[in-house]
Order: structure tokens, then C-alpha cells, then sequence
């Protein structure tokens, strides 16, 4: 089955209001492409002027996270309903920066996942080992878990829709990108892991990224590997360079 490619960005904590506007303005003409489906994750408070700024083009906006309660007593947070309020289409759940300096578990991004499909959000769900952890020869275990509990009680039909991320946590900002065989045969993995969990239909459906270090130079070696349906950058999306990874081919 083809699936169409997903290329999202991750402003991570980037950009005021006034220059997320006019990175959109500088973006808009460098990522029109209609073979793939391109998103810009932005901080929260750059969601309503960046969905206004992006009326009219190809270009969904993601939150870069949310919280799994729907309203109430709960100081900072960002319910679902705000974002599909504002016009968010995707939400990135699980980054290993929310995982290691805001100490998110898999069984917090599981409630987020599940959330974010009761209120018609598509979960980018965010995988990845440490350095450590791949020294140790534990990284598709890890991440089998990760995915595993992630999954939790999410049906086939929702998973067929969702992106699950690949990004080691060893190349994430340090412009040490993983090979594209590592890459692959990671992405290859949560494949078959979501086979197991479900069919291989949903296996087939399910788009999996790859994150970590992806600039104009690598992407497209990347991007064609049989199980690498797009990526998620960092850095290289707050750039005119993002343009050129969206049109990789
Ligand atoms: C990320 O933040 O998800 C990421 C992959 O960052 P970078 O592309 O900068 O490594």
C-alpha cells in the first residue's frame, strides 16, 4: 500500500507570535507539495495566529503537546477542545524532551493519545532510545514498549490514522542523524510491532516517521526507505531549508 509521506516540523520552544507569522510567510511558497502531507508543530500560544497565517494552503498545524483531562482545575495546561477549537489537526504526543525534562510516562501518552482521538486530533506519537540504550542492544525492546503501552486501547481503525516518530534521543539536535539502514530497520520494527498488536492492514496503514538531525542533505536518502513514511525535524524546520526537505525528491 502506498502511504502518502507526513513532513512535520517541531518549532519546540521557538518563535513569538509576531515571528512565527512571518516564518509562515517565508515557508508558505517553499513547501507547497501536494505528494505529502505537511504539518509546522508550534508552541501554543503561535497556534492561532500560525492556523490563520495558513488559511488557504497545505499546510496542517500541529500542537506540540495537550492534556488528557477535558476542562477544568489544571494551570497551564491545554485541554483538546482548545485545539480543535483553533483549528489543530495533529497533535505531537511523547517527545523525548516532554518525556525527560517534564517527566511524561508511555501510560500519560497513552491518555493523551486516546484523547487526542476522542476529540478528532491525530496523534504524532513520539518513540526512542537513549545512546545507553542502544550501547546496551536494548533499543527495539524499549521501544516496543513505548509503542506497546502507547497503544493501549487504541482500535485498528485509529492507528490506520495516526504517525507514530521514530527519533533517537542520541540524534535529536546534534546533528548526528542515524544511518538510514538504522533508521529503517527501527521503523521496520514498530511495524511489525503494531502488526502484532493489531493486523497487517493497520501495519500497512500506519505512517511512521523518522526524527533526528533530518536537514535538506539527508532527507531524501531517508525518506526512501520502505518504512520511513516522512519525518518530524527540529531545527532545520524553523528554516527556508525546510522547503527543500519537503520537496526531497
Ligand atoms: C525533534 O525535535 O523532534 C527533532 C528531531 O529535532 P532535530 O531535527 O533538531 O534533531
Amino acid at each position: 500500500m502506498a502511504r502518502k509521506k507526513i513532513i512535520a516540523g517541531n518549532w519546540k520552544m521557538n518563535m513569538t507570535p509576531s515571528e512565527a507569522v512571518k516564518l509562515v510567510e517565508t515557508l508558505k511558497p517553499l513547501v507547497q507539495n501536494d505528494e505529502v502531507d505537511v504539518v509546522f508543530g508550534v508552541p501554543a500560544i503561535d497556534i492561532v495566529p500560525v492556523v490563520e497565517a495558513c488559511k488557504g494552503t497545505n499546510i496542517a498545524v500541529a500542537a506540540e503537546n495537550m492534556y488528557f483531562e477535558e476542562k477544568g482545575a489544571y494551570t497551564g495546561e491545554i485541554a483538546p477542545a482548545m485545539l480543535v477549537d483553533a483549528g489543530v489537526k495533529y497533535v505531537i504526543l511523547g517527545h523525548s524532551e516532554r518525556r525527560d525534562y517534564f517527566g511524561e510516562t508511555s501510560e500519560d501518552v497513552n491518555k493523551k493519545v486516546l484523547k487526542a482521538f476522542e476529540h478528532g486530533i491525530t496523534p504524532i506519537m513520539c518513540c526512542g532510545e537513549s545512546l545507553e540504550q542502544r550501547e546496551q542492544g536494548i533499543t527495539m525492546d524499549w521501544i516496543r514498549q513505548q509503542v506497546k503501552v502507547g497503544l493501549q486501547n487504541v482500535t485498528a481503525d485509529q492507528a490506520k490514522t495516526m504517525v507514530i516518530a521514530y527519533e533517537p534521543i542520541w540524534a535529536i539536535g546534534t546533528g548526528k542523524t542515524a544511518t538510514s539502514d538504522q533508521a529503517q530497520e527501527i521503523c521496520k520494527g514498530i511495524r511489525e510491532c503494531v502488526a502484532e498488536i493489531y493486523d497487517t492492514d493497520t501495519a500497512e496503514a500506519i505512517r511512521i516517521q523518522y526524527g533526528g538531525s533530518v536537514n535538506a542533505g539527508n532527507a531524501a536518502e531517508l525518506f526512501a526507505m520502505g518504512d520511513i513514511d516522512g519525518g518530524l525535524v527540529g531545527g532545520a524546520s524553523l528554516k527556508p531549508d525546510f522547503g527543500k526537505i519537503v520537496n526531497y525528491k
